[in-house]
């Protein structure tokens, strides 16, 4: 049996919370005064019923039906053996991955994208609007509102709108409105344009526009979304891990060994890994890693602090593993996963010793995802190939230890839109790049004055 599928009857109906079950207790989001974040200061932003999520103590909430509808398109995806793959490696280890390239859009973000805008729709919500790097964000938004009938609006980081066309005509296909960002339809926009007429835009400033279009909109019928980080974006994604368990079952796996994903913001990554986080907080012995670029080691060489999700302060504080909101990455092919943060709950997993981080550099990457495409026959995102070169070194870690490992890991989602860097990778084009200490300890002096989180753990992981 190379693959495992459930039927549709089979597919999750309650979604898992971490934060119920972690040994220490999230600490809050703060305002710009250093107190707590109430839930009624986001309720401009986003709707009710995503706020209790954001906040919820229940280990299990419930999927509605109509979520279900939609996701049972392309849902459950698929659980494969990587038979080639672990053949060409020469490893004992067995392989298992959970196909997230199998949604419409190409990977893991509509699991969130459609819950969020199913809530927006049941609050009265007309327009939702976000912001977008790459394209990716952007076109599972748009998809996910064209599904209910809301009106989208992206705000796509300019250098990215120029370049990457594709992703840009995907959101239009499905009827979102997409403009180069900064744009002069927001004041935070045309504020950066008198300033800088050439600049190539950033995410930073993607999000501030976003934001200001929903909480502008005097009527309170758009709200603003976001793909990552957040909790309830880690909530919607654990469908991911739910099936992976079933399905191992039907493999006749008990417990993996080792669980990979990749992480920008973390979603991905939480979605496959926090179900099995449960397990080891109940005593599973299982090795969960999150692999990151070496080029945006958040999580490796980060501090845990408290520091602001976007470039311009926008949102809360959020206590995270972070190099700093001023930080701007080095160009890589994996644009998803330049973020200068990571989300929350993977960042107090990781304080409990729950996850252990790994950076890689990118030509290891694009290598596993080479040896991958030869093989499985699937050319992975640059995002994804952090994950797959991490199998690889587990791979070949259970076959120096002559160990029958079980590895799990997450196809985040395809490649076929992203084959810029899969060509300048063949050309000899891409370099490694590290991150000198300093530049680290630079960024991280603009944050020197905000509150410190408390950096508290059991000592049992
Ligand atoms: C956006 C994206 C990522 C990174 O985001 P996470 O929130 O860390 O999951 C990873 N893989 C793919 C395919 C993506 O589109």
């Amino acid at each position: 049996m190379n693959k495992a599928i459930l039927s549709s009857d089979e597919i999750p109906r309650q979604w898992y919370n971490l934060a119920a079950d972690l040994p220490t207790p999230m600490q809050p989001p703060l305002g710009p005064d250093g107190n707590p974040v109430s839930p009624e200061m986001l309720a401009p932003i986003f709707p009710m019923a995503l706020i209790e999520q954001e906040v919820s103590p229940k280990q299990w909430i419930d999927i509605p039906e109509g979520i279900l509808d939609i996701l049972l398109k392309w849902r459950p995806t698929s659980l494969h053996r990587a038979f080639a793959f672990e053949k060409e490696l020469g490893t004992p280890a067995r392989i298992y991955y959970k196909n997230e390239s199998l949604s419409p859009p190409g990977s893991h973000k509509p699991n969130t994208a459609v819950a969020q805008a199913w809530y927006n729709k049941q609050a009265g919500t007309k327009r939702l609007t976000t912001e977008t790097g790459a394209g990716q964000w952007g076109s599972a938004l748009a998809f996910a509102c064209a599904q209910l009938g809301l009106e989208c609006k992206v705000y796509m980081v300019r250098i990215s709108f120029e370049q990457k066309p594709y992703r840009k005509i995907m959101m239009k296909a499905w009827g979102a409105d997409c403009i180069a960002s900064p744009s002069t339809e927001t004041k935070a926009g045309r504020d950066i344009l008198d300033k800088s007429p050439d600049t190539p835009g950033s995410l930073g400033i993607a999000i501030s526009e976003a934001v200001e279009a929903a909480v502008t909109d005097e009527s309170g019928s758009t709200k603003y979304s976001l793909g990552s980080v957040l909790n309830h974006v880690m909530l919607h994604q654990t469908i991911i891990g739910l099936e992976t368990k079933k399905q191992l079952a039907l493999f006749d796996e008990k417990t993996p060994d080792v669980v990979i994903g990749c992480a920008g913001g973390g979603s991905n990554f939480a979605g496959l890994a926090f179900p099995f986080v449960h397990d080891k907080i109940n005593g599973a012995d299982i090795e969960i890693i999150p692999t990151e670029p070496a080029s945006c080691p958040s999580l490796t060489q980060g501090p845990f602090v408290y520091d602001l999700g976007d470039a311009s302060g926008m949102t809360p504080l959020l206590p995270m593993y972070s190099l700093g909101h001023g930080f701007v990455p080095p160009p890589i092919h994996a644009g998803g996963l330049r973020y200068h943060g990571m989300a929350p709950l993977v960042s107090a997993a990781a304080v409990e010793g729950l996850v252990t981080p790994r950076a890689i550099h990118q030509l290891e990457c694009f290598e596993a995802a080479v040896t991958f495409a030869r093989t499985e026959g699937i050319i992975v995102a640059p995002e994804t190939s952090h994950a797959v070169a991490g199998v690889v070194q587990e791979a070949k870690r259970a076959k120096e230890e002559g160990k029958e490992k079980v590895i799990v890991f997450n196809l985040s989602g395809h490649g076929l839109m992203d084959l810029k860097g899969y060509e300048a990778y063949f050309a000899g084009e891409l370099q490694d790049y590290s991150l000198p200490k300093e530049i680290i300890e630079e960024n991280l002096k603009e944050i020197a004055d905000f509150p410190k989180p408390a950096v508290a753990k059991t000592g049992r992981w």
